[in-house]
């Protein structure tokens, strides 16, 4: 059995607490390893160490950091297979998707790795004579990457990898469930040749660790991956001492169905965005907006197409969903199946935890689907996180974008259509930071921004260039060789006086 340790200035550490928890497997309630809780004089030292080692890192050459994170690249290429049944076991997703998790890692390690010799600022001429004007990137110094534990290997990746390049230092918090592909991946960074301090671990809980986090005076940039209730407290308390804040919090998604739409393609995106992770993608799609000319139809082939998902372990190839992270997950589904039901919600299939034969070891919930959901309902507007579609009658395309519009989150969105019309109309008015067209809500790629509008966070985004934004701060340099005393916007300029 694994112990996962802490990780401080290049040591593998005991937690001051001395203490372990269980890492359990959901889909079978096996023991796989044993993880430190961390305290608060942990996390001191963990950001001890960032904070020194950002004083070498940040004048490291771009360039050479990125062949560190190029090497991690290779090595997690190299892992892949076993990494992702790894997190299978550790989370329960299916082995396939695990790859996926993986893949995000390694396609970020190369991005960011190629940003190592660009990380571009710009020169842009000055107002007075002999004189040169730049703006160029800064790193910020110790960042605190605190994660979720349903893209236990993307998402630290996607924090890590640009704050790395960029000439930061970091100190990661991973979620509690997910302690193994923390290890896993710091181990990673360890191999590659990442000097001590750069990259520290501390595990634990968010109200222990985390919150130290928050707090640390030397702590400058907080990149938080959580619920929306989470995410408030973080800003709350990690913005009260001005420190950069970056939240990606939950989703909402919805994906339109138009009367024009290619309803085999239908069926096959939203089973596959509605369900996949078990319903535990911050993208997942959790509303359907069905026209009304194909309701009927729609309700009825993706409830069809519901009651035949083969649940199980997700390293067993027939199994189309795993189980939920843990117990907590499942009661939260099972209220929620309550509240539709109460609210007048038509449940046209599952409802229940599924429990027959080897199912009973693990936290497995029937993928679950209710029609007849009007935009007011709970159901319709709260963030369950499991395998729960909710389907809500349309008229309209107009309707359908309200619709859309009108809950707190703004992740992502979808429409089916085959009229360009109703395509461009909904990319122009779908207020979410991702939309997709013929597509369902899941599958951003990494080199494009992730993240969402309204309380799906604060107007960062994750991946592509955007996360330079986050991890980067401009310094706007004046150098003037002109040897005498130049006072811009007071002194004028005069054509004839240029020689
Ligand atoms: P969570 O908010 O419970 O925990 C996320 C992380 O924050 C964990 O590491 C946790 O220990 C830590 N944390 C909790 N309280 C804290 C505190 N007071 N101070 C500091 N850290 C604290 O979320 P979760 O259940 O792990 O993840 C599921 C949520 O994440 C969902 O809402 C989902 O939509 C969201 N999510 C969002 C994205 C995105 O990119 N927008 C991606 C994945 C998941």
């Amino acid at each position: 059995m694994t112990v996962y340790r802490n990780y401080i200035n290049g040591r593998w550490t005991e937690p001051r607490s001395g203490r372990y928890v269980d890492n359990v497997n959901p889909a079978t309630g096996e023991v796989l390893g044993r993880a430190a809780v961390g305290t608060e004089e942990d996390v001191a030292e963990a950001v001890a160490a960032a904070k020194a080692a950002f004083a070498r890192w940040r004048k490291v050459p771009a360039p050479r950091r990125a062949e560190i994170l190029y090497r991690v690249g290779e090595l997690l290429r190299e892992r892949k297979e076993e990494l992702a049944r790894k997190m299978t076991q550790e989370m329960g997703k299916v082995l396939p998707e695990a790859r996926g998790d993986v893949q995000e890692g390694i396609d970020m390690a190369y991005y960011m790795a190629g940003e190592g010799r660009r990380l571009l600022g710009y020169t842009t001429p000055a107002e007075m004579p002999d004189k040169f004007a730049m703006a160029v990137r800064e790193p910020i110094g110790v960042v605190a990457a605190i994660t979720p534990w349903n893209f236990p290997m993307a998402i630290p990746t996607w924090k890590i990898m640009p704050a790395l390049v960029a000439g930061n230092t970091v100190v990661f918090k991973p979620a509690t469930d997910t302690p193994w592909m923390a290890y896993e991946l710091v181990r990673i960074f360890e191999e590659a040749g990442l000097p001590p301090g750069v990259l520290n671990l501390v595990y634990g809980p968010g109200e222990t660790v985390g919150e130290a986090l928050l707090r640390h005076p030397d702590v400058h940039l907080i990149s938080f991956t959580g619920s929306v209730e989470s995410g408030r407290h973080v800003n709350q308390v990690a913005g009260a001492q001005l420190k950069r804040v970056h939240l990606e919090l939950g989703g909402k998604n919805a994906v339109i169905v138009m009367d024009d739409a290619d309803l085999d393609l239908v069926e096959q995106a939203v089973t596959w965005s509605a369900f996949g992770t078990t319903g535990q993608r911050c993208t997942a799609t959790s509303r359907l907006l069905v026209h009304e000319a194909v309701y009927d139809q729609v309700v009825e082939r993706l409830a069809a197409r519901a009651a035949k998902l083969r649940l199980g372990n997700g390293l067993d190839p027939q199994t189309d969903v795993g189980p939920l992270i843990n117990g907590r997950a499942l009661e939260k589904v099972a209220y929620y199946v309550d509240v539709g039901q109460e609210e007048g919600a038509r449940l046209v299939v599952g409802g229940r935890p599924a429990t027959e034969g080897e199912l009973a070891r693990g936290f497995f919930f029937q993928p679950t689907i209710f029609a007849d959901v009007t935009p007011d309902m709970r159901i319709a507007n709260e963030e369950i996180f499991g395998p729960v579609l909710a389907i809500i009658k349309v008229r309209s395309l107009e309707e359908a974008i309200a619709v859309n519009n009108g809950v707190q989150y703004g992740l992502s969105s979808a429409i089916f259509t085959r009229d360009v019309r109703n395509a461009f109309v909904a990319m122009r008015d779908l207020a979410t930071g991702i939309c997709y067209v013929n597509h369902g809500t899941i599958g951003a790629e990494i080199h494009l921004p992730f993240g969402g509008m309204r309380a799906t966070g604060n107007g960062h985004r994750e991946a592509g260039l955007a996360a330079l934004e986050v991890y980067t701060e401009w310094k706007a340099i004046y150098v003037d060789f002109s040897g005498r005393l130049q006072r811009a916007q007071i002194d004028e300029v005069k054509i004839e006086d240029i020689g």
